[in-house]
């Protein structure tokens, strides 16, 4: 124990879980760099107007949650506190829509930073895979996304999670909504603020988690009856598609999500072994941000999948992910002249790419054998001074217990041929 923890809300990951984390996100990558999206990388900080103005100037994640600083430079950043706003920009940054290939479509992956109450499920560093498909407005982009997100998850062997799907409407009719919402909720008996909320942003007083608000909310005008015509035909499109794909969904005409850029199709996929913080993704259609941040219109769609929560999911459904063998090989050299000759063998087996390694210091036979067993090789090399002499080491299986003699020459062409 040093002096120093790790900061409230935050966690290390660290060997042998840390290895879960990196299989997630590789998981999560793999249906999107197999689907034509390319990989993103934004800074972990952007000026903090990015944020107000994307994420939206009256959600919790802006007022309350956003890690804001003014650097010695007098510059207002603020650490990244979800991946859409920051992709737009660099997307639009680098003309990457002026291509002629729309849409341009990015998946990224990184830590974000969320000064929220801590819990189980909920901190304030977390880590997330995303997508964003920019300047196409089609229901197959909406229905792709979701069939990806739903097949990587798939994939990791999830199975108790549910997708949540509604539609927000767009500019013709979320307004005509919107008034009809706020004309409701002025007519509840609700505190200061969330009248405060429902005056700015009446649609997430819908979101409130609170049981005396939600009680008040059964009888809330839902979006669903206001749609206009184009929002309908297109969120029916979207249903269709991943209904032909065969993933099933739930409609949620109350889902809303913390964020105010989205439009149309906005969706979250639930676990239900995960108690309170039970999203483990979520996205939809955002076909005014890019306006919003100063650009052209773009109609675009992406999502975002915590892996932290998708590691806990994963844990309370019992799945044990098949990692690869972190060594295959271990070898255990008694004396200099072994551990020269061994050392070689090792570095010759891992330009081979099997996984090798050594037991380094200075350990007995006995402490050393402990170390190979520990590390889970399949294989060991012991060789002494004798079994130099005689051009040979020992191979010992460490499944089988077996041991036999194999020439110096020939043990790195064994253990390939063997392990290949
Ligand atoms: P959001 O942008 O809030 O919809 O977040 C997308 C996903 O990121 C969520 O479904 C969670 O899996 C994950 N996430 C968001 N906030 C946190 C947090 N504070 N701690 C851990 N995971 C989070």
């Amino acid at each position: 124990m040093s002096t120093f923890q790790a900061p409230k809300g935050t966690y290390d990951l660290i060997p042998p879980e840390s290895a879960k984390y990196l299989a997630v996100r590789e998981a999560i990558a793999a249906p999107l760099r197999n689907s034509g999206y390319g990989y993103i990388e934004t800074p972990g900080f952007e000026n903090v107007e990015l944020f107000a103005r994307g994420v939206g100037e009256s959600t919790d994640i802006v007022t309350k949650e956003m890690y804001a600083f003014e650097t010695k430079g007098g510059d207002q950043l603020a650490l990244r506190p979800e991946g859409t706003a920051s992709v737009l920009r660099a997307a639009l940054e680098a003309n990457l829509h002026k291509l002629g290939n729309l849409p341009v479509k990015l998946w990224y992956s990184g830590s974000y930073y969320r000064y929220e109450r801590p819990q189980k499920g909920r901190y304030r560093h977390f880590s997330q895979v995303g997508a964003e498909a920019i300047g196409a407005e089609d229901p197959a982009l909406d229905a792709e996304l979701i069939i990806l997100a739903d097949q990587a998850y798939r994939s990791l062997g999830l199975r108790n999670f549910r997708i949540l799907l509604n539609s927000l409407g767009d500019k013709e009719c979320r307004p005509v909504y919107r008034e009809a919402l706020q004309t409701f909720l002025r007519g509840l008996d609700l505190d200061e603020e969330t009248l405060r909320r429902a005056d700015i942003n009446p649609l997430r007083v819908l979101d409130d988690k609170r049981p005396d608000v939600q009680k008040q909310l059964t009888d809330a005008p839902l979006l669903r009856d206001y749609l206009c015509d184009a929002c309908k035909a297109y969120h029916e499109e979207v249903r269709q598609l991943i209904t032909a794909a065969g993933v099933s969904f739930e409609d949620d005409p109350k889902l809303v999500r913390g964020l105010d850029y989205y439009t149309r199709t906005t969706f979250e996929f639930v676990h239900d072994g995960l108690g309170s913080q039970s999203a483990v993704g979520g996205g939809g259609r955002y076909d005014g941000l890019s306006e919003m941040i100063g650009g052209p219109a773009l109609p675009s769609v992406g999502w975002a999948l915590g892996v932290d929560r998708t590691v806990l999911a994963l844990e309370a459904e019992g799945v044990e992910l098949e990692l690869p063998a972190s060594t295959s090989v271990f070898a255990v050299p008694l004396g200099d002249e072994a551990r020269r000759v061994l050392f070689t063998k090792v570095t010759e087996l891992r330009k081979l790419g099997i996984a090798a390694d050594f037991s380094y210091g200075s350990k007995g036979l006995k402490g050393a054998m402990k170390s190979a067993n520990r590390s889970g090789a399949r294989y060991t090399i012991v060789a002494g001074e004798r079994d130099l002499a005689e051009g040979v080491v020992q191979l010992k299986d460490m499944e089988s217990g077996d041991q036999r003699a194999v020439g110096v020459n020939e043990i790195v062409a064994e253990l390939e041929s063997k392990l290949g």
